[in-house]
């Protein structure tokens, strides 16, 4: 069975004319999925029965619960969904005093091999549809609280660019979900095609993970900076002329490694003079790496000297590490 939830407006006109329909069904089964939230076909009422049993011989809504959840002593929920594709995928719901965020997955695995990231121990197994990737909004049971989405989960957002765009697009479309562009943030390590097609095709905002300002030691940290360099990314970002998005950057504080002077003197170079921020993480000790987060007098002092150059900077909260929801740790292993 094919879903019907994840479908853009013009993918379901198509489908429904495929049927034999008029073309304003589209835009009626999308006030149903998207809106009310229909559970099932039939429930979909202002079609006759026999459009509905039409549907029903190939398709389904398309939409599941999660399989488990596991909660944090600071509240964090990390919740487990099992796809089609017999993968498992994970997203992290982070509630705080005055918003409610959700880190979402785009991929099940990732190719990207970033060393200090558990996902990428599982290399790459699937891409998420539209329709998975929603899902996760859709079927959270605090949905109604959320305020924010960032694609910071499992995967790489522009390594699944086709349908991550599809779902941004449901997500901000009078017809979908109707969010703002400013409650969405998608993150990339800058796989360039990925992210040149997302700057001329989303307003949502950008998080790109830095994690090192020279290029040879970011390659140790990030394989793909080989293929990807920063520089090239910094130098795509600056010609972003389409829209005023926010853009940050993320930077894990790993003890020895990019959390001295040499290293904060560098970033000033490299990102001075652009409208940006940084957020400075916590690395979250990871099984079998010999990487270290930094103390947090020296996050602090690494924060400080940025502040004062004139770069905005914050440190980002940690959250959820007592069940492995933080940063870089979702690995989606099913728990029996
Ligand atoms: S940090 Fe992101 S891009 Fe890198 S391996 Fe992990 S999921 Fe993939």
């Amino acid at each position: 069975m094919k879903s019907l939830f994840g479908k853009t407006l013009d993918e379901l006109v198509l489908t429904v004319k495929e049927k034999g329909l008029p073309s304003f069904s589209g835009k009626q089964i999308a006030d149903w999925l998207y809106k009310k939230g229909v559970p099932d076909i039939d429930g979909i009422t202002n079609l006759s029965k026999k459009a509905r049993e039409m549907l029903s011989s190939e398709y389904e809504i398309g939409l599941y619960p999660p399989s488990d959840v596991q909660i944090s002593s600071d509240r964090t929920k990390k919740y487990l969904y099992k796809l089609r594709s017999e993968n498992y995928i994970e997203s992290v719901y982070i509630p705080e005093s005055d918003r409610a965020t959700l880190c979402i997955s785009s991929q099940a695995g990732c190719r990207m091999g970033c060393r200090f990231c558990m996902t990428a121990r599982q290399g790459f197994k699937a891409n998420l549809t539209s329709g998975e990737i929603l899902n996760q909004i859709w079927s959270l049971p605090e949905k109604d609280k959320l305020t924010n989405v960032v694609f910071m989960g499992m995967g790489e957002p522009m390594d699944n660019i086709d349908e991550v765009l599809k779902s941004l697009e449901i997500l901000t479309a009078d017809y979908g979900f109707g969010w703002s562009h400013k409650r969405i943030t998608v993150s990339t390590i800058g796989i360039l095609p990925g992210l040149e097609k997302f700057l001329k095709n989303s307003q949502c905002r950008l998080a790109i993970s830095l994690h090192n300002p020279f290029d040879e030691e970011r390659q140790k940290l990030m394989p793909m900076q080989k293929a990807f360099p920063i520089k090239d990314v910094l130098k795509l970002i600056e010609k972003d002329e389409y829209t005023q998005r926010r853009i940050s950057f993320e930077y894990i504080m790993f003890a020895g490694v990019n959390d001295s002077q040499k290293h904060a003197t560098a970033l000033v170079k490299l990102l001075s003079g652009n409208d940006l921020r940084i957020n400075l993480i916590h690395f979250h000790k990871i099984p079998g790496s010999s990487l270290l987060p930094s103390d947090e007098t020296t996050v602090e002092n690494f924060k400080n000297y940025l502040n004062s150059k004139g770069l905005l900077t914050t440190i980002r909260s940690s959250r959820g590490e007592d069940i492995f929801a933080a940063c870089g740790m979702l690995s989606g292993m099913k728990r029996d």
